[in-house]
């Protein structure tokens, strides 16, 4: 059975680029009934935090990606990494080095003088080295003989093993390195598809030959290509926001990243919407372009537009909420949140958007937009919305609905002659501050009676 895993570092918050790893990990491991598994590689204890893991769980929470297993922590499986360690020195496929740094860095200084690629050289190959003396350990890589990986993205990428040389497996404080942990967790979780950034694709050779030296066939590999910025650059904080949680806090819904995260690098022809259910059905890992591709904020904001509006009203209603709640609004003391959604969904990119644009629903607006006042609140106004004042305090409280409302503003517009538009325009510039809103029916029926007409007296004023 198919087994992924999403491997993130926490030494920072999740950033879509890991987000659309794990997505394509998560989507390779649910189209094949397989299990999709978390494993924190936190091994780096300087630069792992806990506020990283917990972004990242919130992550990968928030935008629905459940794994099956874990998460694992390879903090805790030290022994297991040692006794790994101890196996691959008893069989002479490691050995310790005591080589001082000042020689390391000569050598590497002198082979970069010779425009060669800095490789450790084997000096400790065949010494003996007191393990009571600072020390690491190195793997013993085979010095001939080429590496194929058959990448499911890249296809077939050959390494040759006098590239590589005897990588450091523990530090001299006795800590494993990456390429170790890696392998033993690869092999000990049973994954059979890694799929990761391809940023991992020079580590994977010598990965293969410790999964080898361990008695293990190494697993399938899917190497993701890395995405750009707008200015071609890869992606990072001077783009603007890369992390999950800053897209949530920024008003994005989370259907809209993962539909845009699985666009990024994958199609499906012309198709732009996909529900979590249809990508799983019709992603294929072996699909992915091999080039980078471009973070594209205006589409992401197109889709999210998508989905606020085609979303459950009453969904999106919760999720407008704290938006609401952060602007200083509590939807619970006036019109029901849900009904406001559905009058304005159309108009918002984002639920911050949506929270600007509908507080005027829940509290008076301070001033008009400019542009809108000098043009619709005119003198020639004053008629058409004294005339409806006068109307609107007739009305009875139950009489207050989308179709009494239209009535009453068709009527007054009747009376003067003119068309709805002259009298609307005025009168939702005098409710909203702008010029534009929901129909004006609905737009007076959420803001309410009482509130229609203050704001009138003060059009007015
Ligand atoms: N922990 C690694 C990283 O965050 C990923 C390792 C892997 O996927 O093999 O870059």
């Amino acid at each position: 059975t198919v087994r992924t895993r999403f491997a993130p570092s926490p030494t920072g918050y999740l950033h879509v680029g890991g987000a659309r790893t794990a997505l394509f990990s998560y989507l390779h491991a649910r189209k094949h009934g397989g299990q999709f598994v978390l494993r924190i590689e936190d091994t780096d204890l300087e630069r792992s935090t806990a506020e990283s893991v917990n972004a990242i769980l919130e992550g990968m929470t928030w935008l629905g990606l459940d794994y099956d297993e874990g998460p694992f922590y390879q903090t805790q499986r030290f022994d297991r990494y040692n006794a790994v360690i101890e196996e691959l020195l008893e069989k002479g496929l490691a050995y310790r080095c005591d080589c001082p740094k000042e020689r390391l860095d000569e050598l590497r200084d002198s082979q970069m003088a010779q425009r060669l690629k800095p490789r450790y050289d084997g000096r400790c190959r065949q010494r003996e080295v007191d393990p009571s003396e600072p020390h690491v350990i190195r793997f013993r890589n085979p010095t001939d003989g080429v590496i194929v990986i058959n990448d499911l993205i890249r296809g077939r990428v050959p390494f040759s093993n006098t590239e590589l040389d005897d990588l450091i497996i523990r530090r001299s404080d006795g800590s494993p390195t990456y390429n170790l942990t890696v392998v033993v967790d690869d092999a000990d979780m049973g994954i059979t598809h890694v799929i990761r950034g391809d940023d991992h694709l020079n580590n994977t050779p010598r990965q293969v030959n410790i999964l080898r030296a361990l008695g293990h066939e190494p697993p399938s590999y899917a190497h993701v290509p890395m995405i750009l910025g707008d200015d071609g650059a890869r992606l990072s904080k001077r783009h603007g926001a890369v992390s999950v949680i800053a897209y949530r806090e920024a008003g994005f819904l989370p259907e809209a990243l993962l539909n845009y995260l699985v666009r990024l690098g994958w199609s499906h022809g012309d198709e732009e919407i996909f529900s979590l259910q249809e990508m799983i059905e019709l992603f294929d890992i072996a699909d992915v372009n091999r080039a980078a591709s471009s973070f594209n904020t205006e589409k992401l904001a197109w889709l999210n537009q998508h989905y606020i509006q085609h979303g459950d009203p009453k969904r999106i209603a919760q999720l407008l909420r704290p938006h609401m709640g952060r602007i200083g609004i509590d939807p619970s003391e006036g019109p029901d949140l849900t009904a406001v959604v559905e009058a304005q969904a159309a108009r918002a990119k984002t639920l911050v958007e949506l929270a600007e644009i509908s507080a005027f629903c829940y509290r008076d607006f301070d001033d008009y937009d400019a542009a809108a006042a000098k043009k619709h609140l005119r003198l020639a106004a004053r008629e058409g919305l004294e005339r409806l004042r006068a109307a609107f305090e007739l009305m009875a409280y139950e009489d207050w609905t989308p179709q009494g409302l239209h009535h009453v503003v068709e009527h007054v517009a009747e009376e003067l002659g003119v068309n709805l538009g002259k009298v609307a325009q005025p009168l939702r510039v005098a409710i909203v501050g702008r010029a534009a809103s929901p129909g004006i029916d609905v737009t007076l029926h959420l803001v309410g009676k009482d509130a229609t007409l203050r704001r009138i007296a003060k059009a007015l004023a």
